[in-house]
């Protein structure tokens, strides 16, 4: 298998550090809000990456943090006058929510910052007695000046300029302008922890060197988040863990998703055009959406718009209309004619999301299945037996998705058409052929099709 690599920006061959096993971290949401559906853009192709990786037989441990301490959250707990504790609270436990509804495999675990205090403060004393960090008026700085590499996930290197006021105020201010806190001295009215530099909160970055390393072990084999993550935050969980734990590379492989715009605008509350989780929810079927989320590459940029869930919903119902059809083969015999078929889209599939999950080109593999199969069923020449191997096969791909509709469903008749169906039962028994003749012929009419077997008469939809 071959990955994309932010590192190094290439592709390359996936080797879990050990067999078997894909230890893998995605940055989590900071709870101060619902989440919206760039949040399930991400989330759910990294469910997708992380569901492929299963299906190919690795173990994945997946942790995802909760960020419920942040600046935006103590001024979003002060807005709504509560505290970033019962703000975290609600939106940590709306967030799990709205993933289960989309159809996303929980995490291994979900540390929340809240609970992982002492943890983050070893690691910050890990980088301070080793003269990565300083301490300000106002903090603990990251020193980007002692890491030689800063700068090799993004390409951008820290410039030349310093802040100007530390020679004159000297241990007062922050060195450079890319050094970033490490430990954020409470201001009066912030909430605080203790610490060995006096009461204070993280910054952000550090949370995720810290519950990367202690929950999964280093070097972690994949990491994952949206493209706007790659600097400053990635580039700083690498400059962190890289120094603190002396591991080199912190991360193996560095994925990264793409954006999801809105109608070719960039969402956001000030435009307006900002939507929520649960607004998605009432409006579209989670598995459409997943659906529109999962045909594109995880990579790319996705444009949200009513067009394209349309479109995405009348493939689907393709597809599902496809199984449907799919149920109703009665012919007997052994599947020979499906087996190459299937074997065909099953090698074309994985050899798709083989290089770098592209999942564009798996599904074309999956389209021409169909096209080749419904073929067959024109032709009659679809036994039931490979009808369920289909079947089967569609299960397994869809273990990765989540998206089609393996219910059975019986189509219904309403209650005129049954009225009818008994009354033609009843002229046969009287031998009245021709009045019973009449009434199939007008069932047929409206797509009825009658069949009278041994047990009595049947019926199924007409295509
Ligand atoms: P946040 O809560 O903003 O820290 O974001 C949580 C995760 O969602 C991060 O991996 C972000 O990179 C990702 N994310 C945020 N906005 C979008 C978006 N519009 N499209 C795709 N991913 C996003
Ligand atoms: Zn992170």
């Amino acid at each position: 298998m071959q990955v994309h690599n932010t590192l190094g920006n290439k592709k390359e061959e996936l080797i879990p550090e050990k067999k078997g096993l894909i230890r893998m971290y995605v940055c989590g949401p900071t709870v101060y809000g619902p989440a919206h559906i760039g949040h399930a853009r991400t989330y759910i192709a990294f469910d997708v990456i992380r569901r492929y990786l299963e299906y190919k037989g690795y173990k994945v441990k997946l942790v995802i943090n909760i960020t419920d301490v942040h600046d935006d959250m103590i001024a979003e707990a002060n807005k709504q006058n509560t505290t970033i504790f019962e703000l975290g609270d609600r939106f940590t436990k709306q967030f799990f929510e709205d993933m289960k509804a989309l159809h996303i495999k929980p995490a291994s675990v979900y540390p929340r910052v809240t609970q992982e205090i002492d943890a983050i403060i070893e690691t910050i004393k890990l980088l301070y007695d080793k003269g990565y960090a300083y301490e300000t008026k106002d903090g603990v700085y990251y020193d980007i000046s002692k890491f030689a590499e800063y700068g090799k996930l993004s390409g951008i290197k820290p410039s030349k300029s310093i802040t100007g006021t530390r020679v004159k105020t000297d241990k007062y201010e922050k060195k450079k302008v890319q050094d970033f806190a490490l430990w954020k001295k409470a201001k009066p009215n912030e909430p605080y922890w203790e610490s060995p530099w006096g009461e204070g909160r993280p910054g952000w970055h550090i949370e995720c060197s810290t519950m990367s390393s202690k929950y999964l072990g280093l070097p972690i084999d994949i990491h994952g988040g949206a493209v706007d993550l790659i600097f400053p935050h990635h580039e700083n969980e690498i400059a962190q863990s890289e120094a603190a734990y002396d591991v080199k590379p912190f991360v193996k492989y560095w994925l990264h998703t793409g954006f999801l715009d809105i109608a070719g605008q960039k969402m956001s509350k000030s435009l307006g055009n900002f939507i929520t989780v649960p607004e998605l929810l009432a409006k579209y079927n989670a598995r459409v959406f997943r659906f529109f989320i999962a045909t594109k590459h995880y990579r790319s940029r996705i444009d949200f718009s009513e067009e394209a869930m349309k479109h995405a919903e009348n493939t689907l119902a393709r597809l599902n209309d496809f199984i449907q059809r799919l149920y109703e083969v009665e012919l007997a015999g052994k599947s020979l004619a499906v087996e190459p078929i299937l074997s065909k889209a099953r090698q074309e599939f994985e050899l798709a999301m083989d290089n770098d999950f592209n999942a564009p080109k798996a599904w074309s593999a999956i389209f021409a299945l169909e096209t080749e199969v419904n073929k067959l069923m024109n032709e009659n020449k679809l036994t039931k037996s490979g009808a369920l191997r289909v079947i089967e096969f569609l299960k397994e791909i869809d273990s990765i998705f989540a998206v089609l509709s393996f219910e059975k469903k019986m189509p219904d008749l309403n209650e005129e058409e049954r009225r009818l169906i008994a009354l033609r039962d009843k002229l046969r028994k009287e031998k009245r052929f021709e009045e019973a003749d009449k009434i199939r012929e007008q069932l047929a009419s409206r797509g009825i099709i009658l069949i009278d077997t041994p047990q009595g008469t049947k019926w199924r939809k007409a295509r």
